[in-house]
């Protein structure tokens, strides 16, 4: 007895997935607030290599701070598009999301032909 259901998931429960998502990256963001000090570049903070470290670790957290925020405006994306019923559709020629695709990335606004 195999039931199949795996390619209809309604669009309430696609909006729940996103929304847990959304849920997810805003307690990281929550958690990790924005580097706001800049490391001190006057003061010699030891040697040359732990300030590079340092500054890398700053641009890192940046970066990462970034992605969740462009993560964020993909899934907010993504409800708009489930509330306007476009959900499921690449935006770039219209034609079905593989399943497996939204399944892996709910927010993905992509067809895999559309995805790079
Ligand atoms: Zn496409």
């Amino acid at each position: 007895m195999s039931k199949k259901k795996t390619d209809q998931v309604s669009p309430l429960e696609w909006k729940q997935r996103l929304l847990a998502l959304r849920g997810d990256i805003e307690a990281l963001l929550a958690g990790h607030e924005e580097p706001r000090a800049q490391p001190e570049s006057d003061q010699e903070v030891g040697d040359r290599a732990a300030r590079a470290e340092a500054v890398l670790d700053h641009e890192m957290a940046a970066e990462t701070t970034r992605r969740r925020h462009v993560e964020l405006n993909r899934i907010d994306a993504a409800l708009k598009r489930l509330e306007d019923d476009e959900f499921g559709d690449c935006v770039t020629c219209g034609n079905p999301i593989g399943p497996e695709r939204l399944a892996l990335d709910p927010a993905t606004p992509f067809c895999i032909h559309h995805a790079k």
